[in-house]
Formats: C-alpha cells, structure tokens, sequence
C-alpha cells in the first residue's frame, strides 16, 4: 500500500494478438463489480499498474493472457482483480453444479472441494503471498480462497479445502498429492493462472505442471481461460504457451529477458 506506481506509467507496455481491447486508464473502467472496487480502495490503491492497465480488460474480455513483466509491477493484482470482479458477478452458483463425492467409507463423507480459479506458483511464500492478497480482495465476498503448499502438515490443509474453496492458490507438487487423494477435483475450473512460469520451470515442476493442466478433469483450453506470468519468455515457455492457451494475447512490461 502507498506504493506510488504513477512513476512506472511510462514503463512500456506491448501488446501483441488479434483484436487487443483498450487499456484502461483507472479502477473504475470498465467497471470492476463496486465490492470489489471498494476492497481495492480498502487497501489503499489508488490507480492501476501498467500491467494492471492492459490484464484486466484483456481477461474481463474472456481472453487468454500471456503476460512478461517485471517483478513488483503488480502482476497479482493484474490477474486476481478481473477474476474476483467476474466471479462476484457471476456468484456461488456456478459451483453448485460440482458432483458431492462420498469417499472414506469408514462412516463419515469427505467433501471433495471443487475450486473454479486455480493459480499455480512455485514457492511457499509466493502462493501465501498471493493468498494474503485473494483473502483482501475477497473480502465479504462468497469467495473463499484456500492456500496449499508442500512441505507442510496435510491435514490441516485438508480441514481448509473441506470447509469450502473456491479459489486454490497451490503449489504444484502438493496439488498433485491432493488430486491423487480425490481431495480436489479440477472440472469447475474457469480460471487457471500460471504464475512465475520461468522459476515453476527452473525448479523442474514441468511434470506436475502438466499433470495438472493436461489432465482428466481440467476443463479443455476452450471451456477455461488461461494466463501465464513469467519474468522472461525463453522456448520452454513459448512451449507451454502454447499448449495451454488458446488465441492468447502476449503482453510485455518494461524489459524483459528472455
Ligand atoms: P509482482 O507479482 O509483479 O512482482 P505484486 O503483485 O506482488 O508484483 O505487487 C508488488 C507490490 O505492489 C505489492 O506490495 C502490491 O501490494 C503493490 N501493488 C500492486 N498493485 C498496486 C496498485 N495498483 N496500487 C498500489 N500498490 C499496488
Ligand atoms: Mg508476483
């Protein structure tokens, strides 16, 4: 909070893809759903990012996104305010749909939890980062964000998701451990988010990546919108860009390496 970003505004943004919509110049257009609006204000934020500017018309839009910027240009923000915006719209309905599965078979029922947002990064203190910060904007909302990572006791992790998720902040290799368990099925997915792609690549969660992304139960890249953060863009990214998004939009911040 009180960070000035008006001294980033002439950071350059590309855009690249068919049909780009128009940046937006603040908060309020196209109009972000008003609780929303006011747990940005909440926390202070008074204007967007650049990458803020350009991510959310483009996923308001229905579009896919593959975004290179800079660390601290507010990419969480760039994917999570039109996430939440659309979903508050949308409302819990949309995840009544899911199947109750019954398992155990010891007398009690576990509730599978069936997110419909999914954001995917590499570390501990990044999905709890970015969980800190879907708990602000999801505030008074029937958003209930979850948080799972390795390396850390299951079953509390286990007793959050049974309680009610419907955006899954996870790590890759603990999301993997969850679905095998039939803790958390992938098919009310309508938003997956790949974050910090490069470092999920560096440390070799290729595999779990695309266990998750290329599975049974995820929705085909048509019946989901996809976006991918990285800080640089080399081949195995442009790989996964690939086969992940659908007619994306290819958005680069300030310099980016590749
Ligand atoms: P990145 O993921 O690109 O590294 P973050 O999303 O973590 O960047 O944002 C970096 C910092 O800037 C965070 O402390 C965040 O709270 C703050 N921030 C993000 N967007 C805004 C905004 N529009 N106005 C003010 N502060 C912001
Ligand atoms: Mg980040």
């Amino acid at each position: 909070t009180g960070i000035n970003f008006d001294k980033y505004d002439d950071i350059p943004v590309e855009a690249s893809g068919h049909d780009v919509p128009e940046a937006v110049t603040e908060f309020t257009s196209p109009p972000l759903d008003d609780h929303l609006l006011s747990n940005i204000s909440l926390a202070g934020y008074k204007n967007p990012t650049p990458v803020q500017k350009y991510s959310i018309p483009i996923v308001m839009g229905g579009r896919d996104l593959m975004a290179c910027a800079q660390t601290g240009s507010g990419k969480t923000g760039g994917f999570l305010f039109p996430i939440l915006s659309q979903s508050f719209l949308q409302g819990p309905s949309q995840n009544q749909a899911a199947p109750q599965q019954a398992s155990g078979g010891y007398g009690y029922r576990s509730r599978k939890a069936t997110p419909t947002a999914l954001v995917l990064a590499p570390t501990r203190e990044l999905v709890s980062q970015i969980f800190d910060e879907a708990r602000k904007f999801a505030y008074r909302s029937w958003v209930r964000p979850c948080v799972v990572y390795g390396g850390a006791d299951i079953g509390s992790q286990l007793r959050q998701i049974e309680r009610g998720c419907d955006l899954l902040v996870a790590t890759p290799g603990r999301l993997v451990d969850l679905i095998e368990r039939g803790r958390i099925s992938l098919a009310n997915i309508k938003y997956l988010v790949l974050d910090e792609a490069d470092r999920m690549l560096d440390m070799g969660f290729e595999p779990q990546i695309r266990r998750i992304v290329e599975g049974e139960d995820m929705p085909k890249t048509e019946n989901r919108q996809t976006l991918m953060f990285s800080a640089t863009f080399p081949r195995d990214i442009q790989m996964l860009a690939r086969d992940f998004l659908r007619d994306y939009i290819f958005l680069s911040v300030g310099r980016v390496g590749s």
